[in-house]
């Protein structure tokens, strides 16, 4: 990983010479399965109506701020009002927001690891404290028994369903338990609901919570991990805190066009949404009929995986087999461990030959 030179490290505030530059690992191969992307096109449809609504977008006029068309067709998607929208430049861009508005020096996160790490590294960028309750070390269920007092001092907790990298899910019982505990936020990042059974998403208890924030991204499902759009649903007045606290013009003319296409067309998703979760499935069975192989049950588009020598195994798919997946091998709690998003049926195909070859050579 880059660091940062001696030079420059004396000019940064102390929080900034903790950090590295953001390096996803990526290595060009002809099947990436590393980063949890709709490996599918869009659907022809949808980039024909997508290059469309590009083509008569001007682009000499500063984009909406709040990108009011969008936040009406999103509110009207989710029975909520404009009101309890906020757009962003990705989910990214939402959670850094959220960050600048609820935490800072004296400040105090509870976080679940092994989770999504960019809530500890923007909580550590804007000097917020961070309290840990590890998820189970089997199952990487919650620790709700831990969780609960620990929340009941903090300004803000994350709790990602489905958990990128281990696939589980928060249950509404808990979730509306937590937002009765904790007197900050409690932020649910659901990026990758819709690959999750129907009735996961906590958006329904928004209605009951009003320090309850969901979280969610047009870049997993809908195929515009390349576009970055994201959204947050929330009471207005914590809306209102990320509208003053964001950049105004973050979001462009060409994501606010594309993404109210998007949603417009949105159904049109749903059967490779359909065929992701079908072979998530499969996926599932053929890794876990491998020797030596462990694999957690998922509701992501993803599966986490361990097996012994996860770091070489991983190396020789690049190298030998030119697929890319995500090593998690070194992360405290997924020793041994990679993920795999879930691709196209031949995708995942080329990866169990691969994964049984490479098992046999350096097993
Ligand atoms: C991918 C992801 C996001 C947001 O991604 P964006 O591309 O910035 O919208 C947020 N949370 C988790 C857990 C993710 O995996």
């Amino acid at each position: 990983m880059a660091s940062l030179s001696k030079r420059v490290l004396d000019l940064v505030r102390p929080e900034v010479a903790a950090l590295s530059p953001y390096d996803p690992n990526f290595t060009p191969c002809k099947i990436n399965l590393s980063a949890n992307e709709n490996t599918y096109d869009l659907p022809v449809r949808v980039r024909t109506a997508i290059n469309e609504a590009i083509a008569t977008t001007p682009t000499n006029r500063y984009p909406d701020p709040m990108a009011n068309e969008l936040r009406d067709q999103i509110a009207l998607w989710h029975g909520v009002h404009r009101e309890n929208v906020c757009v962003g430049n990705g989910g990214d861009e939402l959670l850094f927001n959220f960050f600048l508005a609820f935490g800072g020096p004296g400040k105090r996160l509870v976080d679940c690891p092994p989770t999504f790490t960019v809530y500890d590294i923007y909580s550590k960028m804007l000097g917020t404290s961070v309290v840990r309750c590890w998820r189970d070390s089997k199952t990487f269920e919650l620790d709700m028994d831990a969780l609960l007092p620990m929340v009941r001092t903090a300004n803000m907790v994350i709790i990602t369903s489905p958990n990128n990298p281990t696939g589980n899910t928060i249950t509404h019982d808990d979730a509306a338990r937590l937002c009765q505990t904790c007197p900050g936020i409690v932020m649910i990042d659901e990026a990758y609901i819709e690959f999750a059974d129907k009735g996961i998403s906590c958006e329904d208890l928004l209605s009951s919570y009003d320090n309850l924030v969901i979280l969610h991204t047009y870049s997993k499902a809908f195929c515009l991990a390349g576009v970055r759009v994201g959204y947050v649903l929330a009471a207005p007045d914590v809306i209102d805190v990320l509208a003053a606290v964001r950049q105004p013009y973050t979001v462009d003319v060409f994501a606010q066009a594309t993404a109210q296409v998007v949603t417009s067309m949105r159904g049109v998703f749903l059967p490779t949404i359909k065929q992701i979760r079908y072979e998530r499935e499969r996926l599932e069975r053929a890794l876990a009929a491998l020797e030596g192989v462990q694999v957690w049950p998922s509701q992501g588009n993803f599966l986490l995986v361990r097996m012994p020598h996860a770091g070489i195994v991983r190396a020789h798919l690049r190298d030998k087999w030119s697929i890319l997946v995500r090593d998690f091998s070194s992360t405290p709690g997924l020793d041994d461990c990679l993920r795999i998003t879930v691709g196209m049926p031949e995708e995942n195909d080329a990866l169990i030959e691969a994964l049984a070859a490479v098992l046999r050579e350096v097993a």
